[in-house]
């Protein structure tokens, strides 16, 4: 059966950054005959405006049978005193939990050309290129009970909690460590707060239980404030590493942040039928929106990762990889790459990236 892809632009520069993948995609589909589905639709603002609501019934019934979703970015100014479900973001948070997104894979690279953009040493950071694997449905963001109440007895306010993790949930994102790690360097660093909690003491015991599964994977452990430090002082020494929903949100801020722009860094979100969702990490930035001057590139490479975790085309994201690898190499930088005036504008970017293709093809 075909593969499908439902491709959702959302608002701002969502639009233009998916209209660069969307001319990649047309033309590897039509180079290649990978006959792929692609169906575009509205979501967030965009969404609002035309049918009343952020997502659509019809939306979530097509990512439901779709094999991918591209997702661009949702939100800006003029939506957001809208009530609390009508806004855009709630677009982004119904599709994860409408296809049970729970594992959240967040690349952090830095190639050597832009390493002097970094705030880190250039011998640090450069060629960095590390994949963090955070839980993205469970552990204390979601576990219950929680709540703030006021203690009559003391006659003062408290706060809690839960942090909770049940076997079969760590069980699932260890397993989607583990088997990112076999396409990339065979190294997974777990990390967790073993040393004080009974849930990481757990998740400790239950991700060494999966890795009998992974023989040629090689297993470590950090504590999540080594593992935060360990990222700054010494990035390069992680391949893989997966963490709970709370350490894995810290951690992955801390990767973004070494990689310079945030127009670099894609993302993916799966379920456990290798369906996901893919997107830049960035938002629909109402700033520079339709200046034509966005960089296109997480979104590129959020593409890539598409093929790689969903369409069973692992070869062509590699390809594709190499082709924004090159591109940047040549010295083609987005206006957020540089201090001249001398940028490449969003809607060249796809262009440029497929004339590389074709030099590597004649090659
Ligand atoms: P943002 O990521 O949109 O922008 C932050 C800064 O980075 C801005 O200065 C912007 O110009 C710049 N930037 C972002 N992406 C860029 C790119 N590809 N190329 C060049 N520069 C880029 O974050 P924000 O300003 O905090 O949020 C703007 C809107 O986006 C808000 O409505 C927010 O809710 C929404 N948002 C959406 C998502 C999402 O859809 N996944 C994520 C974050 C924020």
């Amino acid at each position: 059966m075909n593969k499908s892809i439902l491709v959702l632009p959302g608002d701002g520069i969502g639009q233009e950054v998916t209209e660069s993948a969307l001319t990649i995609l047309y033309e590897l589909d039509r180079r290649y005959n990978l006959n792929l589905d692609v169906s575009i639709m509205d979501v967030g603002g965009t969404s609002y405006e035309q049918h009343g609501s952020p997502l659509t019934d019809e939306v979530i019934n097509k990512a439901k049978e779709s094999d991918a979703i591209l997702f661009g970015a949702v939100g800006g100014p003029q939506w957001d005193n809208l009530p609390w479900n009508k806004r855009p973001e709630q677009a982004l948070l119904g599709l994860r939990k409408e296809l049970e997104l729970f594992a959240n894979l967040r690349p952090a690279f830095l190639f050597k050309e832009l390493a002097a953009a970094s705030t880190l040493k250039t011998e640090v950071i450069a060629d960095l290129d590390l994949l963090i694997v955070r839980e993205l449905t469970g552990g204390v963001y979601f576990g219950e009970p929680r709540g703030i109440e006021k203690d009559v007895v003391n006659n003062q306010g408290y706060a809690y909690n839960t942090m909770i993790y049940y076997e079969n949930e760590i069980k699932r994102i260890a397993k989607i460590g583990f088997e990112a790690a076999q396409k990339r360097n065979k190294k997974l660093c777990s990390v967790d707060k073993a040393n004080v909690l009974e849930v990481s003491k757990f998740w400790r015991e239950i991700v060494e239980e999966v890795s009998n599964d992974y023989p040629d994977v090689k297993l470590t452990h950090q504590l999540a404030d080594n593992a935060a430090m360990q990222l700054v002082i010494n990035p390069k020494q992680f391949d893989v590493i997966v963490s709970s929903n709370l350490f894995g949100d810290i951690l992955s801020d801390i990767a973004a942040t070494l990689s310079g722009s945030i127009g670099m860094l894609p993302s993916a979100s799966l379920n456990s039928s290798s369906q996901g969702m893919y997107e830049p990490c960035h938002g629909s930035a109402p700033d520079i929106a339709h200046l034509n001057v966005a960089n296109p590139i997480a979104m590129i490479l959020s593409l890539s990762m598409a093929f790689k975790y969903s369409l069973e085309l692992p070869q062509l994201a590699e390809q594709l990889d190499n082709c924004v690898r090159q591109f940047i190499s040549k010295g083609y930088r987005t206006k957020d790459l540089t201090d001249d005036d001398n940028f490449i504008y969003t809607n060249k970017v796809a262009s440029k990236i497929l004339d590389i293709l074709d030099e590597f093809e004649n090659d």
